[in-house]
């Protein structure tokens, strides 16, 4: 029996799986073939439509189809793939309820792993930027605008509320324009059921590296797209990059921050870590395939879709990462594998991409099908029924044409549905001089510096606030309000930037209720930093004679 293996449940693993079904089918009737696929979740996210799942315009499962139903005759493993060993022929998996891994062994391997959101060397971003490019990213999006919008609206700080009535949109190539138009349609249709928000205090801005917008368009369907969006109130920041992120602003390269709550960024994409880590050729992260889509050092392995680097024998340039060429690929590589097993020849990929087309919300779109441009209403009604028919699934078709049919008649639905479990730990990113949190505040989180260096400081009546220590790497702060439930007792800023860990209070009780060592240590760090904090203080509140002491000390010390 030979065993066919697919890593990936994305638009090359699945259409790979479907020709090989339909093409194996005697070898499969005869327990000749077997056909498995590994991948994280047991559906296929339909990409082009998941803008409109921030709009609420398509149901949030409609974009969705399980795998199953796709592929009946292939055994899926719905588990999280940990390595892929070339040499000895074997993928692992990780283990599911039990402890147990899954060791998959093949004869021939399709690798359609996609790749992966990547915000290194952006500080901040991983943090505080919202990334877009699975169903779970439109659907946190759709709830955290939501989320903005209710808290805008009861919210008395004009610049808290400027703050929480901004969105930036960081991407000028198909999905960040997708994204930035469906979002500045729902932001604008949602607010009209909040009585505190008026129409002209949204903002909702495109960042784009370059002059014009959809750079895989021709020129004119790129202006023709850009005018559209402005007439509908986006505001285009051309020449602009993105360089960094805190939880309250965008940090643009030229120097410039851009007070948000909400930043979606659509740009950059890196190498799936498993890609990342295999030992084959490479071109820019991706694998390097063959004409044929095998690797050239390892035959009977094959690679599709985003995660290869694959030459059009036709017009010898590499293919984009597209959904339509993961799917041509896909059914290139099955044809190539049963060519393989059955010895006879293989088939060289060559595709003409049909077109390209971009939708900008409200009933418009532009496109360039078979090189003719078209834009406004007739390339929004010629993407609707393109990608229609493209949904695989006969239910899913039925589910978006009805979902389709009642956004053109129903209000923006502005339910926030909680998806999000208790937070327990989460990721930090403060520029040099930010306020972490502020003096009488309320306390819930517990502060972790990971590197940087952060300063705690007392407020002194009549005077200049008085630094009572420096924090780096190891170091922690917010205690003090955490394990009394009293309010901050001192205000805690950034001198450089840092990365912080945040411990919710939930996730603190439950360690320091159960792990007396831990207890011990913050008893003891609690009695040191009060006792020092009473020390530098006088009665009044002023610096003590202790405190000057010690920045006479600490001035001379500098000067040594
Ligand atoms: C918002 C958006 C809109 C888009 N619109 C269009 C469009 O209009 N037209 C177009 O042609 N293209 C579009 N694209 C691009 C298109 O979606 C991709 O080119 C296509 O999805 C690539 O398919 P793939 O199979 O290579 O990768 P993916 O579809 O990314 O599939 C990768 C699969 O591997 C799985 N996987 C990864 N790592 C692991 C692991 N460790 N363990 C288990 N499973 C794993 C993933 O879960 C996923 O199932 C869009 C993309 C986005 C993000």
């Amino acid at each position: 029996m030979k065993r066919i293996l697919i890593l990936g449940g994305g638009f090359g693993g699945v259409y790979a799986a479907r020709t090989l079904e339909k093409l194996l089918k005697a070898e499969l009737n005869r327990s000749e073939v077997e056909l498995g696929l590994v991948s994280r979740d047991n559906y296929m996210v339909f990409q082009p439509m998941l803008p409109e799942v921030i709009s609420g315009s398509i149901g949030i499962v409609d974009t969705i189809t399980p795998i199953r139903r796709l592929c009946p005759r292939t055994n899926l493993y719905t588990r999280i793939i940990e390595s892929i060993d070339l040499k000895r022929k074997r993928v692992v998996a990780a283990a599911g309820f039990g402890s147990q891994q899954l060791y998959l062994e093949y004869d021939h391997l399709v690798i359609a792993l996609g790749n992966v959101t990547s915000f290194a060397g952006q500080p901040g971003l991983a943090e505080h930027a919202l990334p877009f490019k699975y169903l779970g990213d439109a659907l946190v999006l759709r709830n955290h605008a939501i989320h903005v919008l209710e808290e805008a609206d009861i919210e008395r700080d004009p610049e808290m509320r400027k703050s929480l009535l901004t969105f930036v949109v960081a991407g000028g190539g198909f999905s960040g324009v997708e994204a930035v138009a469906e979002l500045n349609d729902f932001v604008r249709a949602a607010a009209k059921s909040f009585k505190n928000i008026m129409p002209e205090q949204i903002r909702v801005v495109l960042l784009h590296a370059g002059g014009v917008i959809l750079p895989e368009l021709p020129e004119s369907l790129g202006r023709f797209a850009q005018d559209l969006l402005m007439k509908r109130g986006v505001e285009i920041r051309f020449d602009t990059r993105l360089q960094g992120a805190t939880a309250d602003a965008a940090l643009l390269a030229s120097g410039e921050r851009i007070a948000t709550r909400t930043l979606v960024s659509t740009v950059p994409s890196g190498p799936n870590p498993l890609v990342a880590a295999l030992q084959c050729q490479k071109d820019r992260g991706r694998i390097v395939a063959d004409a044929h889509l095998e690797l050239p050092d390892y035959p009977g392995v094959w690679a599709v879709g985003d995660c290869a680097h694959i030459i059009d024998s036709r017009t010898g340039q590499a293919s984009p990462p597209t959904a339509q060429h993961a799917t041509r690929e896909a059914r290139c590589v099955a044809e190539n594998i049963v060519a393989s097993l059955r010895g006879t020849a293989k088939r060289r990929f060559a595709f003409k991409a049909l077109g390209k087309m971009g939708a900008l919300g409200h009933r418009s779109a532009v496109a360039e099908v078979f090189g003719v441009k078209l834009s406004g209403f007739v390339a929004w009604w010629l993407w609707r029924t393109i990608y229609l028919m493209k949904l695989p699934g006969l239910d899913r078709k039925i589910r978006v044409a009805v979902d389709w049919t009642l956004d053109l008649i129903l209000p923006a639905d502005i339910v926030q549905l909680r998806t999000d479990r208790s937070v327990g730990i989460r990721r930090e990113h403060f520029e040099p001089g930010e306020v972490i949190f502020e003096e009488g505040g309320h306390g819930d989180w517990l502060y972790i510096v990971v590197d940087g260096e952060v300063e705690v400081l007392k407020r002194v009546p009549g005077a200049s606030a008085m630094s009572l220590r420096r924090l780096g790497p190891g170091e922690c702060f917010g205690e003090i309000a955490l394990l009394g439930d009293h309010v901050r007792t001192a205000t805690t800023r950034s001198v450089t930037a840092v990365n912080l860990l945040a411990v919710d209070r939930e996730a603190f009780e439950a360690l320091f209720s159960t792990l007396p060592p831990l207890r011990h240590f913050f008893e003891r760090l609690i009695e040191e930093r009060m006792a020092l904090g009473e020390r530098l203080t006088q009665a009044d509140g002023t610096p003590s004679a202790a405190h000057r002491a010690r920045a006479a000390a600490r001035e001379s010390a500098s000067f040594r």
